[in-house]
């Protein structure tokens, strides 16, 4: 279970609504990128475990940021976990 702090991420979606907005556009925009330069390094075709290493810790930062960014938008809009398990449930049946 990942844990953000949700007391801090609701203040701050709060305080500065139109730029924690844009920051919830240019993080997914971050892991888009970090998931690019994978493929990139699949399409090479060569296994090299530290730049693999490297890749990972990138990809993980990015997708921290945008948990980060999706719990923010949740508290934001007031949207329930089990809204979003919903989704999930019925996505994954199709
Ligand atoms: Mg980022």
């Amino acid at each position: 279970m990942i844990k953000v702090n949700e007391d801090l991420q609701f203040k701050l979606i709060n305080k500065d609504t139109k730029t924690q907005l844009l920051i919830c556009m240019e993080e997914p925009a971050e892991l888009i990128q970090a998931i690019s330069k994978v493929q990139r390094y699949l399409n090479e075709g060569v296994i090299n475990p530290k730049y693999k290493s490297s890749l990972a810790a990138n990809l993980c930062e990015e997708i921290a940021d945008v948990y980060i960014c999706l719990k923010k938008l949740q508290l934001y809009f007031d949207i329930s976990d089990d809204c979003i398990q919903e989704w999930i449930d019925y996505k994954e049946k199709r």
